[in-house]
């Protein structure tokens, strides 16, 4: 495996976990979705309360029986994909997951940087990358990604290294915790 492709494994991985904590607590099937589109694309197991609504909404698939002018909305009910009366489930366009896999690809983008180059220039690599990677095909500037990474750093970054840094803004801790030697 290329260190690229084990990277993207590694946020693959943690968007996983993370999507499917959300699922377990909010039982919004848009998390589960994302958890299933990471966990397929990089080969991962479901986890198991995504799993669990997978199979639940594939028996309820298999033995649907809609009235014509009702598949739609059956086969979305199956997905418990149905918004609330008058709300679109897909309304929150989930910029919050959006921005915790941005935040994601901060953290990792970063460790590779050497211990002296910017926070500026980790966060402007992965602006540049966006484009290409990221499933909304938008370029990003890298405030955004900067905003991104303030905003949930502290549930990216490691507990030990939190703690090591007490004081520090998130920025300052990406930087400090840098793991490539000094060249
Ligand atoms: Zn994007």
């Amino acid at each position: 495996m290329s260190a690229s492709s084990r990277k993207d494994n590694d946020i693959a991985r943690q968007v996983v976990a993370h999507a499917a904590r959300r699922f377990d607590e909010d039982g919004n099937p848009l998390d589960a979705w994302q958890a299933i589109s990471f966990a397929l694309s990089a080969d991962l197991p479901l986890p198991p309360s995504v799993r669990a609504y997978l199979l639940d909404a594939a028996r309820k698939i298999e033995v649907l029986l809609p009235a014509p002018g009702r598949v739609d909305r059956e086969v979305a009910a199956a997905f418990g994909l149905q918004g609330k009366q008058g709300s679109n489930l897909f309304d929150r366009a989930d910029r919050k997951t959006h921005d915790f896999t941005v935040a994601f690809q901060v953290w990792h983008r970063d460790r590779e940087q050497p211990p002296d180059a910017k926070v500026m220039a980790t966060y402007q690599a992965v602006a540049a990358e966006h484009v290409e990677r990221c499933p909304c095909r938008t370029a990003l500037k890298w405030r955004a990604v900067e905003h991104a990474w303030l905003q949930y750093a502290h549930e990216i970054i490691p507990r030990h290294l939190q703690s090591q840094f007490p004081n520090a803004k998130p920025g300052a801790i990406l930087k400090a915790t840098r793991t490539r030697p000094r060249s």
